[in-house]
């Protein structure tokens, strides 16, 4: 199977890589000098593969300093896992030429990222995404940070990585709930994008049979869609939020249940919540698609046991809202490939279109 090779065409560039069986050691050193490295990966992934990619690093003649593993789930995206990530790098003696590897899903990624991002002013940062969701979604892009008591992501900065390597062969140890997951975003970028990338969807059934070929393409382009978006709006001044459809109620669904909702589940069913309201603002009636495509993909299509109030007030704490607006503003499907953003919606509105989500 061939490499497939996307840049992400901010300045500087910087490659994504996806293949199976990949050559990390050739890639590693096609596109960095070598140097002092660190790992940092999680309690499920390390075992798993960490090993294997400490190898390659020393092949491509770089000094591993040091391997660090958090405890895996999103309670490691905290204060108390960056300080001793950044603490565990100044006892290994790692300066501001050194580079750290991130190996592992979203909460390995963003977390390593900020990190990278805020050790001694910056220090490299190479993302080698091991879930589905890491992969399509949030190795690329930039966005690193860590979720505070008050509330998830709210310390973050942008960095951009030197290189994104991202093995098929990791994604064979990877539980089928979190391959899900990353489907869920997925679904969300082929409905964002439309044209050949939402026909590619036609494969989620075999993306979930874990076909390599079709997970190769979905990821490849997911990779491309995003890194579209992303250099056309690097800092979220304008079009970028579009890659938050389905994450307005998405975010409130998985505060009200104190995060025990997955991700990719409450992501699922926001943008069923969206296409809820699509329908009543703006005449298109998606909501069958969204059902058919989030079903073949594994995912639910609701959030039973949540209260909608609940809901709302966690919507109401989420970052992405504006001072003084006590509005949310939606992102929303015209169609497919036709996102709208910045809708303003009622607080009667959205809860209609939780109700139909939590009922
Ligand atoms: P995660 O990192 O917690 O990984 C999910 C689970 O899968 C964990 O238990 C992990 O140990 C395990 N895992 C990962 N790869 C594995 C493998 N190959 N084999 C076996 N187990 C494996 O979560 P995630 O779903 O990857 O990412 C979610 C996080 O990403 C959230 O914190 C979210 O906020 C963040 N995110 C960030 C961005 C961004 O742009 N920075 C975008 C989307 C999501």
């Amino acid at each position: 199977m061939d490499l497939g090779r996307v840049e992400v065409p901010v300045a500087p560039p910087y490659p994504v890589v996806v293949g199976v069986g990949l050559d990390l050691a050739g890639i590693v050193s096609g596109e960095l000098e070598p140097g002092v490295a660190a790992i940092l990966t999680d309690s499920n992934v390390g075992p798993l593969h960490a090993p294997k990619v400490g190898r390659a690093l020393e092949d491509a003649g770089w000094r591993v300093a040091e391997v660090l593993e958090v405890p895996a789930g999103e309670p490691s995206k905290g204060l108390a896992a960056y300080a001793e990530v950044a603490g565990a790098l100044a006892r290994a003696g790692l300066t501001r030429d050194g580079t750290l590897f991130a190996l592992g899903g979203g909460v390995v990624g963003d977390l390593g990222g900020f990190v990278a991002a805020t050790f001694m002013r910056g220090i490299g940062f190479v993302a080698l995404p091991t879930s589905l969701l890491a992969m399509v979604d949030s190795s690329v892009g930039g966005k690193v940070g860590v979720d505070l008591p008050e509330g998830k992501n709210l310390l973050g900065s942008f960095l951009r990585p030197r290189l994104v390597a991202a093995d098929l062969d990791w994604l064979q140890t990877l539980p089928q709930r979190e391959l899900s997951g990353g489907l869920a975003e997925v679904v969300k970028m082929g409905l964002l994008s439309g044209g050949e990338y939402f026909d590619d969807l036609d494969g989620l059934g075999a993306a979930l049979s874990r076909d390599p070929n079709v997970l190769r393409a979905l990821i490849l382009a997911s990779v491309r869609f995003k890194a579209r978006v992303v250099a056309e709006d690097e800092l979220e001044a304008g079009r970028r939020v579009i890659l938050n459809y389905g994450h307005t109620v998405g975010h409130g669904l998985e505060a009200a249940t104190g995060y025990a909702l997955p991700h990719g589940e409450a992501v699922s069913a926001g943008m069923v919540a969206a296409a809820h309201l699509a329908r009543e603002r703006l005449g298109a009636d998606l909501v069958a698609l969204h059902e058919d495509l989030l079903s073949s993909a594994g995912l639910p299509l609701r959030a039973p046991a949540v209260e909608t109030e609940k809901v709302l007030a966690a919507m109401g704490r989420d970052k992405k809202r504006l001072t003084g607006d006590a509005r949310q503003r939606f992102v929303l499907l015209e169609d497919v490939g036709r996102p709208v953003w910045g809708v303003p919606v009622a607080e009667e509105e959205a809860r209609r279109a939780i109700g139909a989500v939590v009922a």
